[in-house]
């Protein structure tokens, strides 16, 4: 048979993309020649679209994309057009019917199937071989599958399934593959991090986990993403504390702080727990930077229930914060309760939110000027280099501009000192050979 040219596009989140990577590499595998994200400026034998259904907007993007790709269809440009991911997994019924210029719909881990149906050959490669998309020295490594959660707001459990984690062995068998092709610093994703082990192991394991990641010979970072803050697993912090590959930085979304609406969001914790919390994490690994996310317009949220968070977070000072206003998504719990928070005030209680942190913010950044950290470079540009310290996560977090005062090897660790802070940058130099 011969080569098919496949444009794999991926939308949504980094869980997402790592789907898409290991289908690409299946695609590879079979023998089609598989590009990433190309632009419609050249023929396709095949485009697959990795949707996204996370929430009301991700939605419409998706939906665009496809439609947007269906017309190029029209014009001749491509030829076939799949579609899988969480948007697909979650309306395969509807959407065949809405969208009749897709040629296939598939799941979210539908890989094997794409494969065979494109070259109707069985792919010979591992379950999680894949190719990977980040610039070469960061990866992201996906720990499970799914969530048990069922917080009233969101729809993940009901697209993702039960939480599903994965061996610890097949893991680090990843890691030390991914190290042999340059991979450097690993980012640790799942939906929620925190109940790894549970399902296989009969316990929480992450501490485990970490200790066994940290221990491959070439991991110079490994970062933490979604834990999950009701029965946090203490020892993973004792196993942040006592690794040194491991980065001062957790990304734990709190959604809120006030009692109600914790428990109307069903997320199992309250204020003087989570406070108790962030105590412990601070306490135990100095230095630490936090990233939340925070929902402000839930159903029932009060003026009273929005000034507590206001004072929370005025309070805690985290490093990171990202906030969204509430969306009801059918199917979970919060659509059976009244939307009554009109959709001005969820604006405004956002943009309030976002400004309160925007200043919380610049003031972390500024206090970092004079100090020299760790930077890992990960690209060039005209003036300066780019990179990150272990505490920004790649694409959600503050960059550093490394002035172009010597030649610097994306992919390299260079000390950097801080001269100057912006409110989404910091601008350094090297310091040392
Ligand atoms: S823990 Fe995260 S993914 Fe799971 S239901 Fe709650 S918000 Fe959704």
């Amino acid at each position: 048979m011969s080569q098919i040219k496949v444009n794999v596009i991926s939308l949504g989140c980094s869980k997402n993309l790592i789907d898409a990577e290991c289908l690409m590499r299946m695609l590879k595998d079979v023998g089609c020649e598989v590009v990433f994200e190309h632009p419609a400026d050249e023929h396709f034998d095949t485009v697959i679209i990795n949707t996204c259904g996370f929430i009301g907007d991700a939605k419409e993007e998706s939906i665009n994309t496809i439609l947007e790709w269906a017309e190029t269809k029209k014009e001749g440009l491509t030829d076939r057009l799949l579609v899988m991911g969480c948007l697909s997994e979650r309306y395969r019924k509807e959407l065949p019917a809405e969208i009749p210029d897709v040629d296939g719909w598939y799941g979210k881990t539908d890989w094997k199937a794409i494969a065979q149906d494109l070259m109707h050959r069985n792919p010979a490669c591992a379950r999680y071989d894949r190719v990977i998309t980040t610039p070469r020295h960061h990866a992201y490594l996906k720990i499970a599958e799914g969530c048990n959660r069922f917080c009233a707001f969101c729809a993940i459990p009901l697209i993702t399934g039960r939480f599903t984690s994965r061996p610890i062995e097949e893991i680090v068998s990843e890691v030390e593959m991914l190290v042999k092709r340059g991979v450097k610093e690993f980012n640790v994703i799942a939906q929620e991090l925190t109940s790894y082990g549970i399902d296989i192991y009969g316990e929480r394991c992450l501490g485990k986990l970490i200790d066994a990641i940290a221990a491959v010979e070439g991991v110079e970072w490994i970062r933490l993403h979604y834990a999950y803050p009701a029965d946090f697993p203490e020892d993973v912090l004792d196993a942040m504390a006592r690794n040194s590959n491991v980065c001062k930085y957790l990304d734990i979304a709190l959604q809120h702080s006030s009692d109600t609406v914790l428990k109307n969001m069903h997320r199992h914790i309250d204020c003087k727990t989570t406070r108790e919390l962030l105590e412990k994490i601070r306490a135990k690994v100095p230095g630490i930077h936090i990233r939340t996310t925070m929902m402000v317009g839930f159903p029932g949220e009060t003026e009273e229930d929005f000034a507590e968070l206001m004072d929370f977070v005025r309070e805690q000072r985290f490093e990171r914060m990202g906030a969204f206003a509430y969306c009801e998504e059918e199917g979970t719990a919060a659509e059976k309760l009244e939307d009554n928070v009109p959709e001005g005030t969820k604006s405004r209680r956002l943009e309030e939110l976002m400004a309160l942190q925007e200043t919380i913010s610049m003031e972390i950044q500024e206090s970092k000027i004079g100090e020299t950290f760790k930077v890992i470079i990960d690209r060039e540009e005209d003036e300066f280099y780019v990179g990150r310290t272990e505490f920004d996560s790649p694409e959600v977090d503050p960059e550093v501009l490394v002035r172009k005062d010597k030649k610097l090897t994306p992919g390299d660790f260079y000390n950097v000192k801080i001269t100057e802070a912006l409110p989404f940058e910091l601008i350094g130099e090297v310091t040392g050979d």
